[in-house]
């Protein structure tokens, strides 16, 4: 079959379909009301559904698209038309909030947790403490002294960076206490690190 074949054929098809839509379309609206087509459905879709080679397609599928980014893009589309309904909206709201409040109590748990540990080692933090800055006092001194004594200017940016606002003060030497850098407080974190 040459190609100009085919398209005639398709063509012809297309408007035999055209012409008689409405009657094969109540052939199968009838099949599908009756009961007889209806039980057949199921038993037909349990079968298949079962099958082991649609299971593994099923599941190879559902692996790929929840691995691609545009499974996020037909969500958010699709979410944006339902949001135009007033009632979904109510739904979401109230999904929403009862996340919010199932949040709450957690944090809340947490933060009992979290004071009564504190008030059981209340003793041996203050302990530690004291004992991290006897060893390092040339620490503690010169960043006191930097405080009192340097301020940071206004609108000064982090100078490794150039991004963001400087917040922090650094040292490299703590025997210098005035040679002090402006930095994020990232960039602070990451300088620390490499020491
Ligand atoms: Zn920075
Ligand atoms: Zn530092």
């Amino acid at each position: 079959m040459t190609i100009k074949d085919k398209e005639e054929r398709n063509y012809y098809y297309r408007n035999y379909y055209q012409k008689n839509k409405e009657r094969y379309l109540g052939y199968i609206k009838k099949y599908h009301n009756s009961e007889k087509g209806k039980i057949r459905e199921k038993e037909y879709l349990k079968e298949y559904m079962k099958r082991p080679e649609v299971v593994r397609r099923n599941k190879e599928r559902w692996k790929i698209r929840e691995s691609t980014p545009l499974r996020k893009i037909y969500r958010l589309n699709y979410m944006r038309k339902r949001r135009k309904d007033i009632k979904f909206r109510r739904k979401e709201y109230l999904y929403r909030r009862n996340k919010k409040d199932s949040n709450k109590n957690i944090l809340e748990k947490e933060r009992e947790l979290n004071r009564n540990y504190y008030q059981k080692n209340k003793i041996k933090k203050r302990v530690y403490k004291l004992k991290w800055k006897y060893k390092n006092m040339n620490k503690v001194k010169s960043e006191k002294l930097a405080q009192r004594l340097i301020k940071i200017p206004k609108g000064k940016l982090c100078e490794i960076c150039n991004i963001n606002k400087a917040v922090h003060r650094h040292h490299e030497d703590y025997s210098q206490p005035l040679h002090v850098m402006f930095l994020c407080s990232t960039c602070h974190g990451k300088q620390h690190r490499k020491i």
